[in-house]
């Protein structure tokens, strides 16, 4: 299920308007969860207002960064191949 949002990257100021599990589709974001940013692929947290800050990668398990880095993967292949036809 793609949530709408409204927020924007703390990053790199993109406007956000939606967010997705693309494991578990029918997931809403709730306090705590990463994401990243579709535009510059930051790593980001929902916060308890779900808004968007940077996440803290310290304070990251080893294997929350291995799925994060596949899930950036993922989202790079998913915006090469949205290229190719839009
Ligand atoms: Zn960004």
């Amino acid at each position: 299920m793609k949530t709408k949002v409204k927020n924007k990257c703390p990053k790199c100021g993109k406007k956000l308007t939606a967010a997705f599990d693309i494991t578990d589709l029918e997931a809403k974001p709730s306090k705590g969860d990463f994401s990243i940013c579709i535009d510059c692929e930051s790593f980001l947290v929902f916060d308890k207002k779900l808004k968007l800050r940077i996440a803290d990668l310290k304070s990251i398990s080893n294997e929350m960064m291995n799925e994060m880095v596949k899930n950036r993967f993922l989202l790079r292949k998913f915006k090469e191949e949205y290229r190719k036809y839009n």
